[in-house]
């Protein structure tokens, strides 16, 4: 609870606080911020994403395995730090499959979906040995021209966009008509067709969406991409190896969103796979695929106030970051309401601070659209010097911005602390 008896946000409560600060990877907040050297920054827990990936391992055992979608945090540090503990990263552009290659992925692991893949790209997964996603017929064309010049058989899976669509989801990327992946109608004809060309078929990808928190409609999803995958496969030109099953587990990124029933959601798969996939397909190696729920939660970003003043009122609180670092806590990346993301003021956690205050803390930007926590609950002694830490920062942050509008410096990324939650030894 806080100081006035509110529910404290699920993810915040994950974080401790010592000496009336926050701790961010076995650090206090003021210290952090003095060894990354100037504010606004990003840093991602490590210990936090292992917690997350072992959690789910756990739950979903040895029949389903996890792809990560790097688009969500593509930071090199990141993604090696993750590639170091999943089976498989999916990446969307030629710059996303440089990182994954660096940090050491093979790359039979190594997936690329995404629609408007260019000739260059094409052949440097082609090149790289990676597997391509085709979305498209002429893409799969100019796939095997590419293969055939290169002189190497180029390793393919299709995706299927559902015959379905699913409820609740934050962005919806299948069902219905789609940019991405082929319609599922007419994937078993696509399946035959690639027979006759010069490829290694690798297997099917159906994703229907992202940042749902709903476990019975993800279950649902998840029994209808099984019923789809299972149809595909007798037309499939040989035996499925990889299945990649979708994702969209969501986080919660407002007070009122209700975190995942994870338990309930990978019980629900792990027994699809035991009893519909593995004795259908027992060469496929399944996968889920999650980008915002591997990270997301693990990241803060720091921003600090620059100014405070009252205009007609209202309190201000003015700080040296803003949308060109974290659009999304501003509302404006694909959010249809403009709501709060969870945010305190990091250097004033003790509990004692019980005087509050109602403000709002807008970032640096000269647009209205800048406003990072609208209306929030702050000590009433919050100043010049604070540090603001908005959670929910460690997926579609940074890369996810308009880094140049208004021409302000770029944010630091750091990765923190110990692979595993301890006590910090200072000895
Ligand atoms: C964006 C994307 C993801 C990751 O979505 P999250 O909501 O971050 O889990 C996974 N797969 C594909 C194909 C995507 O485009």
């Amino acid at each position: 609870m806080t100081a006035t008896g509110a529910p404290v946000h699920s993810t915040i409560a994950r974080f401790r606080s010592a000496n009336g600060q926050l701790v961010v990877g076995g650090v206090e907040l003021v210290r952090l911020a003095a060894q990354v050297g100037s504010t606004p920054f990003f840093a991602y827990e490590r210990a936090a994403i292992t917690e997350r990936i072992d959690l789910l391992h756990g739950l979903l055992g040895p029949l389903i395995g996890l792809s990560y979608a790097i688009k969500a945090n593509p930071m090199p540090a990141v993604v090696q730090y993750v590639a170091g503990r999943v089976e498989h990263l999916d990446v969307a552009s030629s710059g996303e499959l440089k990182v994954a290659l660096d940090a050491g992925m093979p790359a039979t692991r190594v997936s690329f979906a995404g629609p408007g893949k260019k000739s260059a790209e094409l052949r440097s997964a082609v090149a790289a040995g990676i597997t391509v996603e085709v979305e498209s017929s002429l893409e799969a064309e100019r796939l095997v021209a590419i293969g055939a010049e290169l002189g190497i058989r180029p390793r393919v899976a299709v995706r299927v966009n559902p015959d379905f669509a699913v409820r609740g989801s934050g962005m919806r990327m299948g069902g219905g008509p789609q940019q991405f992946g082929m319609d599922a109608e007419i994937v078993p004809a696509f399946l035959s067709d690639l027979a006759a060309y010069d490829i290694e078929f690798v297997g099917l990808h159906v994703f229907s969406g992202s940042q749902n928190l709903h476990s019975g409609i993800l279950a649902e999803a998840q029994d209808r991409t099984v019923d789809l995958v299972l149809r595909l496969a007798d037309a499939a030109p040989g035996p499925l190896r990889q299945v990649n099953l979708g994702g969209g587990f969501g986080i919660p990124y407002h007070d009122r969103d209700e975190p995942l029933d994870v338990e309930a959601v990978c019980e629900h798969l792990r027994n699809l796979a035991q009893e519909r996939l593995a004795p259908a397909l027992p060469e496929a190696a399944l996968c889920l695929e999650l980008g915002r729920f591997l990270v997301g939660e693990a990241g803060v970003y720091v921003t600090e106030i620059i100014d405070r003043k009252v205009s007609r009122g209202r309190t201000y609180l003015v700080v040296d970051g803003g949308l060109h670092h974290q659009l999304a806590a501003t509302g404006n990346l694909g959010a249809a309401i403009r709501r709060n993301y969870p945010l305190v003021i990091g250097n004033r956690m003790s509990g004692d601070d019980t005087d509050r205050m109602t403000a709002s803390v807008v970032g640096c930007l000269c647009t209205p659209i800048d406003v990072l926590g609208d209306n929030v609950e702050v000590p009433a002694s919050t100043d010049i010097g604070d540090l603001v830490v908005i959670f929910q920062a460690g997926a579609y942050g940074k890369t996810a911005s308009p880094a140049d509008f208004l021409g302000h410096p770029a944010a630091f990324e750091v990765l923190v602390g110990p692979d595993q939650r301890k006590v910090q030894n200072h000895g």
